[in-house]
Formats: structure tokens, C-alpha cells, sequence
């Protein structure tokens, strides 16, 4: 589809309606008319007489539609809003669609959420996703209780707190649906990289702590993510944590996770040298327990295996444990989601997190497989399920995010027993405080200690770019301190 942006701006929140709405089209962007052809949208923004207009006006095989608005008193916030209503009408009526999460198309519902709380109370804040942003009651029920669950573990967060994110982007085997830069660690390439990898990440952490230290930031968790930090061998591990006592104060820390993520790469050994040094947050993530759907994502356990490495972390005594589970995957029904949400409920872990799939260009499933995201609501379905018997069985929500390309426009959620939520993810989603991070691929994010400003410092995507500009990882970090001497 053709998507002409004349004489405005709101470009991006455009093209994210058009793709809440034609998640398998090829969407081009044109900033100039001549003629149309074939199907398009258009919009527009005009002036006359000091009044703004508004317009947009789809055209496609299977019908039209075309909405004006005026705006007397312009401004940029309510012509990006007006704009996003006229186009959001025209594809709702040419699809007969209604996205549930209506107008809005950022990752973060539930933070936009405990900022309105903030500013005009609950009631004034739900009113204000339901009638402006046409945000359905349940989901604006869900992204309401998120933020109410998160307010007082927020409440803690003091300015100069930060979270220390270690990135492992290696995986034993790539799975299918997946976009994620990660190498499986059985190609000789990788192989090869990984020792200097590893090298690396030690130096990164121990340059990291010193300006940790230099700032005098307070760190209030560890996230080992990936990937799979799961193929790290119990020597490799504990050789990192070490690196990480040597280099931070942890007299602060409250917690500290470990993704394992895959059953076939966490054995005992591993649970039992992560445990004896002070993990005690892991996940183990199935995510389905269905062994046909495991093997045609391409993920090399059984359902059983995961079982089997929940029971030993749990024996071991990890009393925080994530499992993930994915809507939507290849091969999956709703009955065949439907049970591997009562055996996640069985084996009773503290977090459970239900994701919707995600299907980015570059997964094979779209790359090769030529899979696109189903018109069905069958993933609505999974997820409604997961929703009503999680809440039945004691789980509350407690962090929240959206993906673009995302099955039925849906969301990932974090549920939790209480008292047990995640503290990382929190402060990672909700942007609470400053993320460092290591590695390759690792994004740090610095936040204003009482302010909203944050700035991002970018490692190499791919280990061997970080490996062999390594220096360069280094000197990016110089940031840091010119950041809170500047904000601080
Ligand atoms: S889904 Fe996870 S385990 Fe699978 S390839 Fe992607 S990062 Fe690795």
C-alpha cells in the first residue's frame, strides 16, 4: 500500500496505523502526489484562513472512506491526534476492524497510564484511553492494574538507583520465529569469537563498575539476558558474576537474574553454580509445552525436558522462577495454548510471562518460510485465556509491553504471584532508572536522576564487531559521567 504523508509530520504514527491494520503488506511511504494507483491512503494537513485541516482518505480493493477535521488552534500534540483519528476511522471501515488497543501504537501502555494516574487521578486516566484513545475497557483495565501494582514498587526507585544488564547473545540453536541478533554457538564462527567475547564482557564490567562507583549510582538489580546466557558453562558464569562482585556494589543489589532460557542448555551443574552465587532469579523458558509446535519452531527440548529443569531449579531452591509461554506460534491451537497455560499454572512459577508472537523480517518463519501473522483471532483467544485463568489462579499483571508485526496487534505481559514481581523489568520497561549494559547488542540508558530526559549509549550489534572495535565500546562509555555531571 501507498501511504502519502502531504504537508505534515506524523509520518511514523501513520505508518504504525496502517500496520496495526495490514500487518503482511509492503508499506511505501511517499511525500509527494501526483497521481494515485493501486491501493493507498492519503494525508494530508492544509491551512486556510488560519484554520488547520485534517484529511485522510483510504482506497483500497475493498472499499473507501475519507474523514475531514478542523483544528482552530493548532498545535502539534492535538494535529498528530486529529490526523491518527481520521486515519484510524478509514481503515477501521474498510476492514471492519477494531484494534483493541485503539489509537494507541506505543510500546509502553501502562507506563502512558502511570503518567496520566500522575497527572489526572485513575478515573480521569482510564477515561482518557477508553474515549480519546479508543483503548477497549479490558485492555484499559489491564494496563490500569499494571500500573497500580507497579506505583509502590516505583516508589522506592531513588535518583542515583541503576540496573546492570549483561548481554549473551549467543544460542544453541536459532529458533524459528525469532529476530533476535543471536549466533548459535555451534557454528565454528562463533565458536571462535567467544572466548575474546567473554574476555571482553569482563573487561566492559570492570570499566563499567568504576564509573558506576565514580557516579556513586546504587545498584538495585542484575540482568544476565540473551539470547541464551543459558550456554554459558558454570565455569564461564560464575567467572562473570565474580567479575561483577569485584567490580559493583552489590550491598545494595535486590535482585539478581539469570535468563537460562533453554531446557536444553541448563543442566544441574549450571542451576547449582548459579544459585551457590547468588542468583535467585532465573527463567526457564518453554515457551509452549507442546513437543509438535516445540520441534517446528525449531527449539531442540522436549516439553518434559522443561518440566524436568523446572523441578531441579525449584530442588535446588530458586523460589523466583520465570517461564515464558508465546501466543500464536506455527503449529499451536488455542486448545493446544490452552494447555500449556494450565501446566505452566501446574508447576506454579512466581513469574509467567505470556507473549504474543512477534514476526519481524528477519525471522526464518518470514525470511524463508514466508509465514505472515494470521487475520484470525485465534491468538486473542490464547491470550484472553491466559489472561482470565492466570487471574484465576492468583497471578496479577505486572509489566507490560507491545511489539510492531505483533499477532492480532496484542501484548506481552509479565504476571506474577504477588510479591514476587520482577523488579528489572519494571524498571527496564517503565524506564525508572538507568540501564548499564555489556556486550554486544547491550543498549545503555541513562536517566535523568529527576527528570525524563534519557540517553541511550549503542554497543555493537554483533559480537564480532564488538570484539574488534572493542575501544570503541570503551570510549562510548566515557559518557556516563559527562551524563550525570550534566544532569546530576
Ligand atoms: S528465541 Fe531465544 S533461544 Fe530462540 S534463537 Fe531467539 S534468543 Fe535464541
Amino acid at each position: 500500500m501507498t501511504v502519502y504523508i502531504i504537508g505534515h509530520k506524523f509520518h511514523f504514527e501513520t505508518e504504525n496505523l496502517c500496520r496495526m491494520f495490514y500487518p503482511n503488506s509492503d508499506i511505501k511511504l511517499c511525500y509527494e502526489y501526483n497521481t494515485a494507483e493501486g491501493d493507498y491512503l492519503y494525508t494530508e494537513m492544509t491551512t486556510c484562513n488560519g484554520v488547520t485541516v485534517l484529511s485522510a482518505k483510504i482506497n483500497v480493493d475493498n472499499g473507501s472512506a475519507e474523514y475531514n477535521e478542523e483544528l482552530e488552534c493548532y498545535s502539534d500534540d492535538d494535529a498528530e491526534y486529529i490526523l491518527a483519528l481520521c486515519v484510524f476511522k478509514c481503515l477501521k471501515d474498510v476492514t471492519g476492524y477494531t484494534p483493541k488497543w485503539g489509537l494507541l501504537t506505543g510500546v509502553r501502555p501502562s507506563k502512558l497510564m502511570s503518567k496520566l494516574v500522575d497527572q489526572y487521578g485513575k478515573t480521569q486516566a482510564e477515561k482518557y484511553f477508553t474515549d480519546k484513545l479508543l483503548v477497549s475497557k479490558e485492555k484499559t483495565a489491564l494496563a490500569s492494574t499494571v500500573s497500580d501494582v507497579q506505583k509502590p514498587l516505583v516508589a522506592t526507585n531513588k535518583g542515583n538507583s541503576f540496573s546492570l544488564y549483561v548481554s549473551i547473545p549467543f544460542c544453541p540453536s536459532r529458533c524459528s520465529y525469532c529476530s533476535f541478533v543471536s549466533h548459535s554457538i555451534t557454528s565454528a564462527n562463533a565458536k571462535k569469537l567467544f572466548p575474546e567475547y567473554l574476555e571482553n564482557l569482563r573487561k566492559e564490567l570492570e570499566i563499567t563498575g568504576r564509573y558506576a562507583s565514580e557516579n556513586s549510582l546504587k545498584l538495585e538489580s542484575v540482568y544476565f539476558g540473551g539470547g541464551t546466557p543459558g550456554i554459558l558453562s558454570a565455569e564461564e558464569s560464575v567467572l562473570l558474576i565474580q567479575t561483577i562482585k569485584e567490580n559493583f556494589d552489590l550491598s545494595s543489589c535486590r535482585e539478581f537474574t539469570f535468563e537460562s532460557g533453554r531446557a536444553d542448555v541448563t543442566t544441574r551443574e549450571k542451576l547449582v553454580a548459579l544459585y551457590e552465587n547468588g542468583v535467585d532469579r532465573i527463567s526457564i523458558n518453554p515457551q509452549t509445552f507442546d513437543d509438535s509446535v516445540l520441534e517446528i519452531i525449531g527449539r531442540k527440548h522436549t516439553a518434559s525436558q522443561a518440566v524436568d529443569t523446572y523441578n531441579i531449579a525449584k530442588e535446588i531452591g530458586f523460589n523466583s522462577i520465570n517461564t515464558d509461554l508465546i501466543a500464536g506460534l506455527p503449529g499451536d491451537s488455542v486448545e493446544g495454548f490452552k494447555k500449556s497455560v494450565d501446566t505452566a499454572i501446574a508447576l506454579r512459577p512466581e513469574n509467567i510471562t505470556v507473549h504474543a508472537l512477534a514476526l519481524k523480517r528477519s525471522s526464518t518463519l518470514v525470511a524463508k518460510d514466508n509465514v505472515s501473522l494470521a487475520q484470525d483471532d485465534s491468538a486473542g483467544k490464547m491470550i484472553d485465556y491466559a489472561n482470565q485463568t492466570l487471574t484465576k489462579a492468583g497471578y496479577i499483571p505486572y509489566y507490560m509491553y507491545r511489539q510492531s508485526r505483533c499477532v492480532g496487534n496484542l501484548e506481552n505481559v509479565g504476571w506474577t504471584l504477588p510479591g514476587k514481581e520482577c523488579l528489572y523489568n519494571i524498571y527496564m520497561m517503565e524506564e525508572i532508572h538507568t540501564v548499564l549494559a555489556v556486550g554486544a547488542g547491550a543498549v545503555t540508558k541513562l536517566k535523568q536522576p529527576d527528570g525524563s530526559h534519557i540517553e541511550r549509549i549503542f554497543n555493537f550489534k554483533y559480537p564480532y564487531e564488538y570484539n574488534s572495535r572493542f575501544d570503541e565500546v570503551i570510549e562510548r562509555k566515557n559518557r556516563i559521567t559527562e551524563f550525570y555531571r550534566t544532569y546530576n
